[in-house]
């Protein structure tokens, strides 16, 4: 076998690797690099830990061949749409195996210490198992519960009982003073010792239970806040979980996605202008239908052969996707009527809101995914000093994105998250199936706007229609 010294090399570059790797992921050009970058460091920690000496190499082949195996079928089968349940999915199970690594570890050593092959566990050793488990315990059973709200297997809305908050510090508190207890040094002459097996059952307990309260309260639509969230403490647990088994790879690498899934949590609140406290505490959606000013006049609905007519003429178009896009797939579509436009000689850009859509980055993936060239992908801060200027706006299947009571009603619930300014355009299109509401579930004034058309029906139908008169021409 190879010599502790080679692998600590092997796990080094693997950290290094891992670092070049998610730096290049914060750019679009970089991106793809970045993941197969990150993707080789796995590798090589990966080969590095199979040459550790005294393995069984049965139960890890057979645990690659049903983990890789269901997450090979995953990937292949998930839908656009289904990506952030998959992820949330993924997260939980890594939560697990970290509190399953962490129990293996302590049931182990106690049973060493009862054998006499051991004197005594080390307070940090317990302490990391501890933090292991209860981190690792409350990120799955929180991603069981944010995939089941995602999925629509529980209800979308917060789940709160009065006093809910309270009973959960005292949960946290609780589960705190356990660990801190848990974490006294025991040895085969404590007495204590078998009362450390129980606290520790009660340690888990307590974690899995926290996760389902935590989470619960959540609406669904802010899962994906959660699971970034989630995301985050699945490497703070597997970060101890190297801690326990004194492995450096899983301590940085456990560390990295703690620390850049605290970060996207952050991105994302602030970009729906949300502190992480009123994502998580708030119960956001289980009161907000229908808050806000009413709705005023009507709606003007007009046909794609119409609305082509408009776009015909157009010097300047923005696109502004939603999540209807992704539920309609109509990026390809748009896609090619963006070309059809720039063959008639009209400038054409695609405005992405950082939360557009049901997960972070959504609409960059479903766009680089029809090849729409990066140049022309433009941010909220960069579209909306010239929007004045844009002939047409054509907002598909996007609605609180572009919903001005953010910028003009203070009674209104997503008051004061920045949104792309669709309704100053000197046309705005709105493609999408009705009148409804989007997530945050209240009513969107752009659609009673002068400058307003609304093309009603699939969102994907809609955009094919227009190519269609297009290729008519
Ligand atoms: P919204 O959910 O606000 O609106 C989507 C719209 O798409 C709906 O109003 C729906 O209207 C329409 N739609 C659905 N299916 C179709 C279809 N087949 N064809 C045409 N239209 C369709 O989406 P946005 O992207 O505007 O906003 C995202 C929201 O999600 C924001 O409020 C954001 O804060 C929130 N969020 C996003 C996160 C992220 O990571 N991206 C994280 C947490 C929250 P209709 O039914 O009438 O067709």
């Amino acid at each position: 076998m190879i010599s502790p010294f080679l692998i600590d090399m092997a796990y080094i570059v693997a950290a290094v690797l891992f670092v070049f790797g998610l730096k290049m992921l914060s750019k679009a050009d970089t991106a793809r690099r970045g993941n197969q970058i990150s993707a080789l460091g796995m590798l090589i920690a990966l080969v590095a830990t199979l040459l550790y000496g005294g393995l069984d190499y049965t139960y890890i082949l057979a645990g690659l061949v049903i983990g890789g195996g269901v997450g090979l079928i995953g990937a292949k089968t998930v839908a656009m749409t289904g990506m952030p349940e998959m992820v949330a999915l993924f997260n939980g199970t890594g939560g697990v195996a970290s509190l399953l690594v962490g129990w293996a570890e302590f049931h182990q050593s106690s049973t060493d210490i009862a054998a006499g092959t051991l004197t005594a566990f080390s307070s940090f050793t317990l302490f990391s198992i501890f933090l292991a488990s209860v981190i690792g315990g409350l990120t799955f059973t929180g991603s069981v519960v944010a995939w089941g709200k995602l999925s629509g297997k529980l209800p979308g809305r917060p789940l709160l009982f009065p006093g809910q908050q309270i009973f959960n510090v005292l949960l946290l508190a609780g589960v705190l003073a356990a660990g801190i207890a848990f974490s006294l040094v025991g040895d085969a002459a404590d007495p204590l010792m078998m009362a450390k097996y129980d606290l520790y059952l009660v340690i888990v307990v307590i974690g899995l239970i926290l996760g389902v309260l935590a989470v619960i309260g959540i609406g669904g639509a802010d899962m994906p806040v959660v699971i970034a969230l989630l995301n985050s403490y699945s490497g703070l647990a597997a970060c101890a979980t190297g801690f326990i088994i004194v492995n450096k790879v899983l301590i940085v690498s456990g560390a990295l996605v703690g620390a850049s899934g605290l970060i996207l949590t952050g991105i994302m609140c602030k970009a729906m202008n949300r502190s992480l406290a009123n994502v998580l505490f708030s119960g956001f959606g289980s009161t907000s239908s229908g808050a806000g000013k009413k709705n005023e006049g009507e709606a003007r609905v007009i046909t794609a052969e119409d609305a082509y007519l408009v776009l015909e003429a157009a010097g300047s178009v923005v696109f502004v996707p939603g999540y209807g896009m992704a539920v309609a797939q109509a990026q390809h579509a748009v896609r090619e009527l963006g070309d059809m436009l720039e063959e008639n000689g009209c400038e054409v850009k695609y405005a992405i809101h950082p939360v557009a859509g049901r997960m972070p980055g959504h609409m960059n993936v479903l766009l680089a995914e029809a090849n729409v060239p990066y140049e022309q992908l433009v941010e909220p801060d960069d579209v909306n000093p010239i929007i004045e200027t844009v002939d047409v706006c054509m907002v598909i299947g996007a609605n609180d994105v572009v919903n001005p009571a953010a910028r003009e009603d203070e009674d209104s619930p997503i008051y004061g998250m920045p949104i792309i300014d669709a309704d100053l355009a000197r046309t705005t299109f709105v493609l999408k199936r009705s009148l409804g509401a989007g997530y945050a579930g209240i009513g969107n004034p752009l659609f009673f706007r002068d400058n307003t058309r609304m093309l009603l029906g699939d969102a994907k139908d809609s955009v094919s229609t227009l190519v269609a008169e297009f290729k008519q021409d």
